[in-house]
């Protein structure tokens, strides 16, 4: 085959080149290694192909601000798979048990690329994604993935599916393919960064790299930004042991967004920078109208609004009530009015045509009581003063309805903190926020600047009822485990979470069940129900996912119980109560 690099038609081999790239890169582990063959690949094409690729090497088939889901599923990629390769459900169900990767499977069983069909390049499989985000449908869908894949060598589909399916596994991060383009174009490694950081699109990141344009990034409103992300903290003590200034705020159990102010024009933005405006026409409505342009960052929650004579600030419902609003493109009046919500507003990127990120933490605060006590441009009903020991003054935290500025406080001693977090829980939180009042945002980072103090709600004693194989690093075991909790003399299952166990005890516990499987599904067994494990969780919820009707949030199996029975696991009602005690908003803070 012919390669032409550059100027020439490379379009011949270039989604090829890229596959290749990736087994490369996938077959080291040293980053340095890794980080040259990305800077030898781009270098090799034109800015515009290497841009898509950058993206594509990133694990994404769109540039992280573009909210275009291509929603294809993994029934569909695999039906696709087996349709074109001619095999059945068990050679195919054997292949996804030795590589744990559907897009490694296809190119072990996908037929070699029929000759004369039109090779792939990286900007045109881009426009196929988009043609397939577009699609409505399931068959719709389907139909344009088997033609993009029957176009593809099976290498070349190998990564179009782990692309599609946003993990391509080769040990490869944005962060190193940042490392690459500075390398690549002759940049620093912070000029990357930062151009990636306020443009939230590595393809164009690269290209002003390319042409060495990177001071010219500027942060585009209605693009998102990367989140500042928080550490964990075990104690109060470590709480204030990084930083001396502390500001201390509730943990609001919602989902955290981005809110992108333009008069009225509002964009807000989820965590993975989905756009979510939709969902919350109340909250677009209250952020539009703002004195200056601004992007806030902040916690959507479900909103406890108390009568409005005293004025008092309400308090956060618990996120499963928050659950009911999530993921709708269309809200009902009567929804909006069933499960009120609130934006509560706890930084600022942006104001008034500046960029506020690399300001300390005390002054971006500032800049946020300025812009949410100043008049709107609508009349804005607003909410009253909070009470507490509040790091500012009272008067200067009048709020919108809807759009509430979260409590600061002060802390200097472990027992405050520890004061407030019991207040934070009482309130119905799920703990604190602790921030360096000197630091900047740093977007996209996970520091030391901000932590986060929380504590298990409650573990729960559970049996083993089914487990399933893992992929990635847990290919060929059984790492997936389904669990339920004692109904009188039956089992109801509850969660399924991935194996927090060791390898060594996930290895011991797969020929254990392996040796007791009750029924063979193919990629889930059931087994004998005799193990019981602990798991942590962040909340309960009401479910029909399992039978059990709950569901537990973000469940992590935290130690095998070995010493435990299952007789002795925990009850049905043991479960109802502690849903009970969350959504009665008491808390037992010290669990
Ligand atoms: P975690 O999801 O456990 O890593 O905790 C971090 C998340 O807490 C953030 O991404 C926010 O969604 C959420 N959060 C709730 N309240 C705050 C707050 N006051 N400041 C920052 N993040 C908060």
């Amino acid at each position: 085959m012919v390669r032409v690099w550059r100027e020439g038609p490379s379009i011949e081999t270039a989604m090829l080149l890229l596959a290749e790239a990736c087994e490369r890169i996938a077959a080291t582990t040293k980053k340095l290694e890794k980080i040259a063959i990305v800077a030898d690949y781009l270098k090799s094409r034109r800015a515009e192909e290497a841009a898509v690729s950058a993206v594509f090497l990133s694990g994404r088939p769109f540039p992280m601000w573009d909210d275009s889901p291509l929603q294809v599923g993994g029934g569909l990629l695999w039906q696709s798979v087996q349709d074109l390769s001619g095999k059945n459900q068990a050679a195919l169900t054997a292949g996804y048990r030795k590589h744990g990767d559907l897009g490694a499977v296809a190119a072990a069983v996908l037929p070699p690329k029929k000759p004369g069909t039109d090779p792939l390049n990286a900007i045109e499989v881009q426009k196929l994604f988009r043609g397939i985000a577009k699609a409505r449908g399931a068959s719709a869908k389907g139909a344009l993935l088997r033609e993009l894949l029957a176009r593809a060598t099976p290498l070349e589909a190998k990564y179009l599916i782990k692309i599609m399916t946003g993990d391509l596994r080769i040990g490869l991060k944005e962060s190193l393919v940042e490392e690459a383009i500075a390398r690549a174009y002759g940049s620093t490694l912070p000029e990357v960064q930062r151009a990636n950081m306020l443009l939230g699109d590595v393809g164009e990141t690269l290209k002003l790299a390319a042409q060495g344009h990177l001071a010219e990034a500027r942060m585009r409103l209605f693009h998102p930004l990367g989140f500042m992300l928080a550490s964990p903290v075990e104690s109060p003590e470590e709480g204030l042991s990084y930083f001396s200034n502390a500001a201390v705020e509730d943990k609001y159990d919602g989902i955290r967004a981005q809110a992108h102010c333009s008069g009225r024009e509002v964009k807000i933005f989820s965590r993975t920078r989905d756009e979510i405006t939709e969902s919350f026409p109340e909250l677009r409505d209250a952020l539009s109208g703002l004195a200056e342009e601004a992007i806030l960052d902040g916690e959507i929650v479900a909103w406890s609004y108390p009568p409005q004579d005293p004025p008092e600030q309400g308090r956060a419902l618990p996120f499963s009530a928050l659950q009911q609003r999530l993921g709708r493109k269309k809200v009902s009046e009567e929804l909006m009015r069933q499960v009120p919500v609130a934006y509560l507003a706890f930084d600022v990127l942006y104001a008034g045509g500046e960029l506020a990120i690399d300001r300390p933490w005390r002054e971006r605060g500032e800049i946020l009581n300025r812009l949410l006590s100043a008049p709107r441009a609508q009349g804005v009903e607003s909410r009253g003063p909070a009470q507490g020991q509040l790091l500012f003054e009272p008067d200067q935290l009048p709020a919108a309805a809807h759009v509430i500025r979260a409590l600061v406080f002060r802390a200097s001693a472990p027992e405050q903190l520890e004061e407030l977090f019991v207040a934070a829980r009482a309130r119905g939180n799920e703990g604190l926020m602790i921030k360096d009042l000197d630091s900047a945002y740093t977007p996209g980072r996970r520091g030391k600047s901000w932590l986060k103090m929380k504590r298990e709600l409650a573990t729960l004693d559970v049996v083993v009822t089914a487990v399933e194989y893992g992929h990635g690093k847990r290919i060929g075991v059984l790492s997936d485990y389904t669990f339920a909790v004692r109904d009188g003399d039956r089992l109801v299952n509850i969660g399924k979470a991935y194996s927090g166990l060791t390898d060594s005890e996930i290895a011991e516990m797969t020929n254990w069940f392996l040796e007791h499987t009750v029924t063979d599904h193919g990629l889930l067994l059931e087994v004998e129900p005799k193990i019981v494990v602990e798991v942590a969780f962040n909340n309960m919820m009401r479910s029909d996912r399992h039978n059990s009707g709950y569901a537990l949030r973000f469940p992590r199996i935290v130690r095998l119980r070995p010493d435990k029975l299952p007789e002795g696991a925990d009850t049905i009602e043991r479960v109802r109560e502690i849903y009970e005690r969350q959504h009665a908003g008491k808390t037992s803070p010290l669990l």
